[in-house]
């Protein structure tokens, strides 16, 4: 076999863990190839509260290294996309039945120093949370906490007349499976080969190198791939690939916990979150969600199989319901229920006895029993998805002498190539250019594609030049520009990943987009059949 041919690393798993990886280790020379069995962020990575967090209840069990690690990393991951995450201001509100969940180490300290408490949380305690949340990370762009009278302050309107104060403190909103996108697209710029809709049938050590099976999942075909080192980035199915793609005996598991999510019709009206703490130890978030939406959850559910499809149950939708309603004036009933998702958690096998307490903090392992090495991550948030490739990149880099150190803190995402705050500019500047876009249009495709939403509308002067529209302001030409530039097959990709336009459009809007999508690659498979003919 020609050296040209073997790849250095062949990545298991396109969502943001296997991206992430793939954009790091190409921008530093490997040769990486990428294989993710159905869309990109189609599992994990798309079912996200979609915070850029520092994770303020992992305080209580002491997750100190995890929360430093990713409050300091929400400001560097802003600068480099301030187009798909911006900053937002939590308001949590204080009432003295609060409760602790009675596993946490706090909570036990708690119990033996103030027994009385009874497992409340005490108001001092949350602010000193807070006070370490502000100065852990070395905010600059971030405003601090800061005490709240709901009694005064506009926030206070939605909630029960028994809050009175809040704290109000900094995290930032992601749309998490555009950033997978976006790694994915930066990492093939810079040389690495991303085969969506590809299954990896298999991966056998084959002396130094691993042969690696790989299945087109459309037509069928399977075709092989040799590489030096494999990486396990499969989320949920990271034990599934070890144990029956990779065939080694490993005592690594991992722990699936389910979490889902409600959106419903708008509930407040200002853009600001809500933390809510309930009398389980449980927290909630409920957050403006897509302009009009407003989005709850999350909840915690053990989950069997990852190729069981998530899906938020009856039982869980109640749950979030019922927690939302204990705060919110107007009880939130069934009916505000717009739509559901639904994600599994692929946390590292800890031996925590709840769900909720098993650690959220990513574990590399390297295997290298009998030949070319392997490297399997477990766990793993959103927020520290850049941190865990430079991680990653550390225990690849001795197999691959010479390779160039860490580079991508402060090096713009696809879009991203502007300041913070800047995307208002931006909207008034596109509109400028092309005048037939109303505001949710201009603000929509800046939101998305930051400098690159030009590149998008292309030579458009009107509407007409924009073709078929699809509804909600969703046209042909961005369609076409998604299938060209980033991964799009289905209706589905479009309007549930690479926008939320599922929320707005109707089933007979997809449907019509999906035979259109299903036409145009069509024609292209003939075209290029003709070609080589
Ligand atoms: C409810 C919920 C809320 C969360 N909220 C937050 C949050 O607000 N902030 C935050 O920072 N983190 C959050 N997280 C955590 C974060 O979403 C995950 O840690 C992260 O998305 C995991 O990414 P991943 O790449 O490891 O897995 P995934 O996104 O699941 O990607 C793994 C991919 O591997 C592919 N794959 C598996 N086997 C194969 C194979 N044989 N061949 C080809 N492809 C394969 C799968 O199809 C899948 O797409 C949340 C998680 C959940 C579930």
């Amino acid at each position: 076999m020609a050296n040209e041919d073997i790849l250095d690393l062949f990545i298991i798993g396109g969502g943001i863990n296997g991206c992430g990886i793939a954009r790091d280790a190409a921008g530093r020379g490997l040769r990486v190839g990428l294989a993710e069995m159905n869309d990109l962020a189609s599992a994990t990575s798309s079912a996200s509260t979609k915070l850029f967090h520092g994770g303020l209840r992992y305080l209580e069990y002491f997750e100190v290294r995890l929360v430093r690690e990713a409050l300091i990393e929400r400001e560097t991951l802003l600068r480099a996309m301030p187009h798909i995450s911006w900053p937002m201001r939590f308001v949590l509100p204080y009432h003295r039945d609060m409760r602790f969940e009675g596993e946490t180490p706090i909570s036990k300290l708690l119990n033996i120093f103030m027994p009385w408490m009874k497992g409340r949380r005490p108001a001092w305690l949350i602010r000193l949370g807070l006070f370490l949340y502000d100065h852990l990370g070395g905010r600059k762009i971030l405003p601090g906490t800061t005490t709240v009278n709901l009694k005064q302050d506009p926030v206070g309107m939605p909630l029960q007349d028994r809050f009175e104060k809040a704290y109000e403190y900094s995290d930032c909103w992601i749309e998490d499976s555009r950033l997978v996108v976006l790694n994915a697209r930066d990492a093939q710029a810079r040389g690495a080969q991303i085969m969506t809709r590809t299954k990896v049938l298999s991966a056998e050590r084959d002396g130094d190198l691993w042969k690696i099976t790989l299945q087109d999942v459309a037509s069928g075909r399977e075709f092989t791939h040799h590489a030096k080192m494999l990486i396990n980035a499969g989320g949920p199915w990271v034990e599934d690939v070890i144990r029956n793609t990779a065939r080694i005996n490993s005592s690594e598991g991992v722990r699936l916990v389910r979490g889902s999510h409600i959106v419903t019709r708008k509930l407040f009206d200002h853009d600001k979150c809500y933390f809510f703490q309930g009398e389980d130890g449980r927290i909630i978030f409920a957050i403006p969600y897509e302009t009009d939406f407003t989005l709850i959850g999350t909840t915690d559910a053990e989950h069997d199989d990852p190729s069981t499809k998530p899906v938020c149950t009856e039982e869980e939708s109640n749950y979030l319901l019922n927690f939302a309603s204990q705060y919110f004036k107007q009880p939130v009933t069934k009916d505000d229920i717009v739509w559901t998702y639904s994600g599994v958690r692929p946390l590292y096998d800890d031996g925590a006895t709840s769900a909720t307490a098993a650690t959220r903090d990513y574990v590399l392992k390297v295997n290298q029993d009998g030949g070319a090495p392997m490297l399997n991550v477990f766990g793993g948030k959103i927020t520290t998805y850049r941190k865990l490739a430079e991680h990653a990149l550390e225990k690849i880099v001795p197999f691959f002498p010479g390779t160039s150190g860490s580079w991508t803190a402060g090096v713009a995402l696809p879009g991203g190539d502007f300041p913070v705050g800047g995307t208002d500019d931006l909207i008034t500047k596109l509109k400028a250019d092309y005048a037939f876009l109303d505001d949710f249009w201009a603000h929509r495709l800046i939101k998305a594609y930051g400098t690159l939403a030009a590149e998008v509308l292309g030579q458009a002067k009107s509407l007409e030049d924009m073709g078929q529209v699809f509804g909600a302001s969703l046209t042909e030409r961005e369609i076409l520009w998604l299938m060209k530039n980033e991964y799009a097959r289905t209706a589905q990709d479009v309007v549930w990943r690479r926008s939320k336009l599922g929320l707005r459009l109707t089933a007979e809007q997809i449907e019509t987009l999906d035979i259109f999508m299903q036409a145009n690659m069509a024609q292209d498979a003939l075209q290029a059949a003709t070609e080589q003919a």
